[in-house]
């Protein structure tokens, strides 16, 4: 069964309300294809007027976080009820960021993912080693350790729709993006321990997405890997380029 390619813009704390709808607009008719399922993740506030702004288009909106409780005294968080009560069908769950600087951990990641599911949202599960890591050559143990607890009791019907992203630490926002053959190997160690887990059906229909300095010139490599089906996207996500990120199959050529 063909997986299809999943490119997701991750827009961190960029883009007021007025900024998103004027993104949007423009990125709009860059990124129509059917052949790509393209999401926009986008700070909490920006989400009503992002969904509005991305109407009758093949943009879907997704958010950056959510809270693992229903409701209650969280101050500062939004529940998975907030977001599909408006439409939200993807989120972002254990960015690096959020690890590093909001304290999130393996459990509270679990928690999320079990909680998104509960509530019929895809969460896109992230994933990734710092360059110590990398260095002391324990990457693909770290990162099967992050898997296994990001999908403690997590079903296999679940596990079946949900996203990985693989972002390696040291590829984020630096601008160094992992070669191909480091990008791949991780993603397919990452197929591997689904199917651990869940059987080769679930390994084969679980989409796992590169991340970490994706740009145009490197999308098309990366993408074209056997184990990697699309990507996570943050700097080049508020740029035109995306367009062509999405459209990676017609821009295999493009030197820069
Ligand atoms: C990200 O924020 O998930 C990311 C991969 O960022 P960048 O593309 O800017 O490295």
């Amino acid at each position: 069964m063909a997986r299809k390619t999943i490119v997701a813009g991750n827009w961190k704390m960029n883009m007021t309300p007025s900024q998103a709808v004027e993104l949007i607009n423009t990125l709009k008719p860059l990124v129509a294809t059917d052949a790509v399922d393209v999401v926009f993740c986008v700070p909490a506030i920006d989400i009503i007027p992002a969904l509005e702004a991305a109407k009758g288009s093949n943009i879907q909106i997704g958010a950056e976080n959510m809270y693992y409780e229903e409701s209650g005294a969280y101050t500062g968080e939004i529940s998975p009820a907030m977001l599909t009560d408006v439409g939200v069908k993807y989120v972002i769950i254990g960015h690096s960021e959020r690890r590093e600087y909001f304290a999130e951990t393996d459990e509270t990641v679990n928690k999320k993912v079990l909680k998104a599911f509960e509530h019929g949202i895809t969460p896109i599960v992230c994933c990734g080693e710092t360059l110590t890591q990398r260095e002391q050559g324990v990457t693909i143990d770290f990162i099967r350790q992050q898997i296994k607890i990001a999908f403690l009791n997590v079903t296999e019907d679940q596990a079946k729709k949900a996203v990985i992203a693989y972002e390696p630490i040291w590829a984020i926002g630096t601008g160094k993006v992992a070669t191909t053959e480091q990008a791949q190997e991780v993603c397919a160690a990452i197929r591997e321990c689904i199917a651990e887990l869940y059987g080769d059906d679930a390994a084969e229909v679980i989409r796992i997405q590169y991340g970490g300095s994706v740009s145009a010139s490197s999308a098309a490599e990366l993408f074209s890997q056997k184990d990697i089906d699309g990507g996570l996207v943050g700097g080049a996500a508020l740029k035109p380029d995306f367009g062509k990120i999405v459209n990676y199959k017609d821009f295999k050529v493009v030197e820069y």
